[in-house]
């Protein structure tokens, strides 16, 4: 099906209380698998009231009316909300009957029912409310495709909570949906990016998960970090592992502070030779003011890894006792999981891209290149 420019934007709220990593792990998992599904982060917490403990629909359905108003939203986009409440009927989502693209959808511990991350289950139920959406623009009622008895299908309705695990680790389309999907028809784009989350989300579902060959984080980091993050993996030696923690330490300050500016549509100034120091004091300028990422300046600041790298093996003594440097490693290993943390939905949600053809379909842009994925990711000719 020829649908090139087809795009569903999603602008995502959270409840005030929610913790705010949550929305961005969500967008990035539509950044980590590209396709029509665009969802942006609105920062600004939403104040919902409670009821016994729990938030009511029409009440919620009613905010995201204000919402979508307040930030003027194009009739065509879809307002998400993320509530840490629980809502009065106790569903993982919904979406208003009267503009079913105004949704929200509940944030709670499901880790009773699967072992896929919080966030995973955010990113299933905006993707049903897509479809549904799609569905009910061509008056198919709904109800009419929902599974009351699951059958391992994106459309299970999962009645009793745990019936999730069951939908979640067969990631499947069962064929009476894929014919409705025809009919209606739903793009192959949508389908294709649904798909693609939905198996990368199985793989964390399963009970034999940590049987499977394991992946590593950083095959979803873009190369210059994945790199360096690859190689401390494999290094023994105290000596080498401090050396390639603070190899790999300087590639996620550089990376971060060059591809942020590169996102802020500015061009950062090199000084000759900078050293550790001045691309921490660089970054720290680029993030003055913004309220995500300063943690970063932060805990690479508190963990005086500059000082532990002029200290160890920049200026002074140097000892050729190997081992003697295993404490250091280890307290920068620290720091760098703590940054690493912190940088995640950065990492995972940008790529890095060589272009090579760049064409014009419909007055919009369509950009194909290398996507520079991993640690074994190789430049081609
Ligand atoms: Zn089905």
């Amino acid at each position: 099906m020829a649908t090139p420019n087809i795009c569903f934007r999603v602008l995502l709220f959270s409840e005030q209380g929610l913790d705010k990593k949550h929305g961005r792990e969500v967008a990035a998992w539509f950044q980590r698998f590209p396709g029509p599904i665009n969802v942006e982060v609105i920062e600004k917490p939403v104040k919902l009231e409670r009821t016994l403990g729990t938030i009511l629909w029409d009440e919620t359905f009613s905010k995201l009316r204000d919402l979508r108003a307040e930030i003027a939203a194009e009739s065509e986009a879809f307002v998400y909300l993320l509530t840490q409440s629980p809502n009065e009927q106790n569903w993982y989502a919904v979406e208003d009957e009267d503009n079913y693209r105004n949704g929200f959808g509940h944030v709670g511990d499901f880790s009773w029912v699967t072992s896929a991350p919080s966030h995973a289950i955010s990113v299933h139920y905006i993707q049903k409310t897509i479809f549904n959406a799609l569905l009910r623009d061509r008056n198919f009622p709904v109800e009419e495709i929902w599974h009351d008895s699951p059958r391992g299908c994106m459309f299970d309705f999962c009645a009793h909570k745990e019936d999730l695990a069951i939908k979640f680790r067969s990631a499947d389309i069962c064929s009476d949906c894929m014919s409705v999907f025809q009919e209606i028809p739903i793009p192959d784009e949508l389908i294709h990016q649904t798909v693609s989350i939905m198996e990368a989300v199985r793989k964390l579902s399963v009970n034999t998960a940590p049987y499977l060959s394991s992946e590593h984080v950083f095959d979803r980091w873009p190369f210059p970090v994945a790199l360096t993050r690859h190689k401390v993996v494999q290094s023994t030696n105290s000596l080498l592992r401090l050396l390639l923690l603070l190899d790999h330490y300087d590639s996620l300050v550089r990376y971060f502070y060059l591809a942020k500016e590169t996102v802020a549509e500015r061009r950062p100034e090199l000084a000759d030779h900078p050293s550790m120091g001045w691309w921490l004091d660089q970054l720290a300028a680029s993030l003055k003011g913004e309220r995500n990422f300063r943690e970063v300046v932060r805990i690479a600041q508190e963990g005086k890894v500059v000082h532990l790298r002029n200290e160890r093996r920049g200026h002074g003594w140097i000892s050729p006792e190997t081992e003697s440097y295993r404490r250091d490693a280890e307290h920068l290993e620290g720091v760098i999981t703590e940054i690493e943390a912190e940088l995640a939905p950065f990492l995972e949600g940008y790529c890095l891209v060589i272009p090579r053809e760049i064409t014009l379909v419909s007055n919009q842009y369509r950009v194909e290149g290398e996507n520079l994925l991993g640690s074994i990711s190789c430049i081609r000719p």
